[in-house]
């Protein structure tokens, strides 16, 4: 069964009666040059969850690997149709659930043990960054995250300090993963078609976060802060974000050795720590 064909896919959809859901974000991808790109970029060694499963075009590549898939899907419309185009394989477990309600380190821990894993997935759009955020912020045992995002989402999280596009899910997802933009997938590879390009990103997940922090929490509400009024400067920025005069804000981002009028868009993940870490030596929260 082809699930990248139109035909096959519009067949499936009048067997069981389904209907796309726009609001679930249901553009299933038709292209088997980019279900490679994404195998290959999540180069899977390892389990794998999947979020938003479709008709299991992505998911069906993934069990091909022989290794264990688990698949979270919202849509029960859709459990009888993967029963159905998924039949052949044994290594797949579909869970009838909404991601941003799963306890997504319990499920890994249930169905993955103490191995770590990979997430590969084309995300419904309406919710793609609160689940980038979520995978991240979880600190979960995961080797790789490679997902099917808007072509706007992956250049801004791939975004270095100066670039229009970077901005604090920049910070967010270069501190923890070191972030690539696998390839560019036009709106047509898509059924039915998305009204903009989208693009598959790699972030692989490190060790250790990309640069030490005495506060994390501390860390990212200066990066949080700094991002908040775009046109103002660093200085009017954390001024505004935290509760301290701005006379000590000032001095205190000039001992961490930066310019106040500066704006915080040309700062790098380095320079937002030195300024956590004069904060945190200040008593500045
Ligand atoms: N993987 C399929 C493909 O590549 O063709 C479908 C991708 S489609 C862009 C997104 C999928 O995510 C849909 O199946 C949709 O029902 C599902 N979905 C939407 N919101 C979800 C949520 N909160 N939790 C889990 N799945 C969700």
């Amino acid at each position: 069964m082809d699930l990248t064909s139109p035909r096959v896919i519009k067949d499936i959809a009048a067997r069981f009666d389904f209907g796309f859901s726009k609001g679930l974000g249901q553009n299933f991808l038709l292209d088997d040059g980019v279900l490679d790109k994404i195998v290959d970029a999540a180069d899977i060694d390892c389990g794998v969850l999947e979020v938003g499963p479709g008709f299991g075009v992505l998911t069906k590549r993934l069990c091909e690997t022989g290794k264990k898939v688990v698949s979270v899907e919202i849509d029960k419309r859709l459990i009888p149709v993967l029963d159905f185009t998924l039949a052949e394989f044994d290594n797949v477990k579909i869970i009838e659930k909404d991601i941003l309600k799963t306890d997504v380190a319990e499920l890994i821990k249930t169905e993955f043990g103490d191995e770590k894993i990979s997430v590969a997935a084309n995300l419904p759009y309406y919710i793609t960054t609160p689940i980038i955020t979520k995978l991240i912020e979880e600190k979960l045992p995961l080797k790789n995250i490679v997902v099917m995002v808007q072509r706007e989402v992956a250049e801004r999280i791939c975004a270095k300090p100066g670039k229009k596009d970077y901005g604090a899910i920049s910070v967010l997802c270069q501190y923890y993963t070191n972030p690539y933009l696998v390839t560019i997938v036009p709106a047509g590879s898509f059924y039915p078609p998305p009204k903009v390009d989208s693009a598959v990103l790699c972030m692989e997940v490190c060790e250790t976060p990309n640069v030490k922090t005495k506060d994390e929490k501390l860390f990212f509400k200066v990066v949080k802060a700094a991002f908040a009024q775009r046109r103002k400067t660093l200085l009017n920025c954390l001024s505004s974000g935290f509760s301290a005069d701005k006379q000590t804000i000032c001095e205190l981002i000039s001992v961490a050795g930066i310019e106040p009028g500066i704006r915080g868009e040309k700062l790098g993940l380095a320079e937002f720590a030195k300024i956590a870490d004069v904060f945190f030596d200040a008593g500045i929260e």
